[in-house]
């Protein structure tokens, strides 16, 4: 392309203009280089409040290797997001300026190296209260990220989608593993007590202890075989009455998902949550106090025609909404008036019939 690609440019909060996707009725979705959502990089504008990011680091996985590859698939999978979501009625792009970051660099040699790279990446991105999504790479990278994101906010909220508990002690002897991060994260402190949340766990375990052990830090579990009596309107409630009024952190190992959803991914489990019932999940989320969150272990070599990453490219999108309402209600006057109220009027949790 010899000339800038036309961009949707938007009026956001506080009458900032916000530069959006390329436009698509412009430049076909197929064309030019993929960062998330077509979105312009975080160069390529003078300031951001929310990014995406990939983390593409995948040395603590215990099976199918592969998540290094997860954020090139997601940003490729995410060039069909279009700027409106009806189930929010919110433009995200519009509302504040998103970016994709580009990604964080870490060694694929050394895992607690790694951890270091990617927890000061994190620290960097997320200066003066900018917001980040992450996308992965393997679970371990949470670890970091929680660090990164309790040093700005303080002990967090955990809601950790996953078929997985996550926190298990040590795999091999090692201490910082995909299977690990959130028992490490419980002993150093990253966590608030009483609010943290697996959704979604299922499968075989190594004993009746892995659980008891998971209870003992406080998490409490919403299983998969739940989704079916609660329904996504009941897991939701169930998270918002956990989390509270807590800085909330979401956690989203893609194999939440059942593997006919998601069979792109290291460590699969049959009984898994549909896409549907995910996104209906997350966007009843609206309000909470969401501080940041990671989309992990997406490995498109086990992919089959981008179902796996185009279910995350919706999982980020979905986040990303929640970030911009977010915003939208952070800068609300008092008399409940906001300059982007006409992109986003469901400023109220509960939204409507038709998510
Ligand atoms: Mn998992
Ligand atoms: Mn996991």
């Amino acid at each position: 392309m010899d000339r800038p690609a036309p961009r949707i440019e938007r009026e956001g909060l506080a009458g900032r203009r916000t530069v959006g996707p390329i436009d698509a009725s412009q430049v076909p979705r197929f064309a030019g280089p993929a960062t998330f959502a077509r979105l312009p990089r975080a160069d390529e504008v003078p300031g951001w409040t929310v990014a995406v990011a990939g983390v593409p680091f995948d040395s603590g996985v215990s099976y199918r290797p592969g998540a290094r590859f997860g954020p090139a698939a997601v940003r490729e999978a995410s060039r069909l997001l279009r700027p409106y979501h009806p189930g929010l009625d919110v433009e995200p792009f519009a509302v504040v300026q998103v970016v994709d970051a580009g990604d964080i660099v870490a060694t694929p040699f050394d895992i607690e190296e790694a951890i270091g790279q990617v927890g000061a990446g994190a620290m960097a991105l997320i200066e003066g209260g900018r917001r980040l999504v992450a996308v992965g790479g393997d679970h371990t990278i949470s670890l970091p990220l929680l660090r990164a994101h309790a040093r700005n906010e303080g002990p967090l909220a955990l809601v950790h989608f996953d078929a997985h508990l996550d926190t298990w002690d040590t795999y091999f002897g090692a201490p910082y593993t995909h299977g690990t991060p959130f028992r490490r994260a419980f002993e150093e402190g990253l966590l608030a007590e009483d609010h943290c949340l697996h959704v979604g766990t299922r499968g075989p375990l190594y004993g009746a202890t892995d659980l008891t052990n998971d209870a003992g830090m406080g998490f409490r579990v919403v299983t998969s075989a739940q989704m079916d009596e609660l329904g996504p309107a009941g897991v939701a409630t169930r998270i918002r009455e956990r989390v509270g009024d807590a800085p909330l952190y979401l956690s989203v190992d893609i194999d939440v998902l059942d593997p006919a959803h998601a069979p792109g991914t290291g460590t699969p489990e049959a009984g898994g949550l549909s896409s549907r019932e995910l996104l209906g999940v997350l966007r009843r989320l609206v309000g909470l106090r969401l501080v940041g969150a990671d989309v992990v272990e997406v490995a498109p070599a086990y992919d089959h025609a981008e179902i796996t990453a185009i279910a995350a490219s919706h999982v980020v999108y979905e986040l990303i909404g929640l970030l911009a309402i977010r915003a939208a209600q952070a800068s609300s006057t008092p008399d409940g008036s906001n300059a982007s109220e006409d992109r986003v009027s469901h400023l109220a949790p509960g939204v409507s019939d038709g998510l």
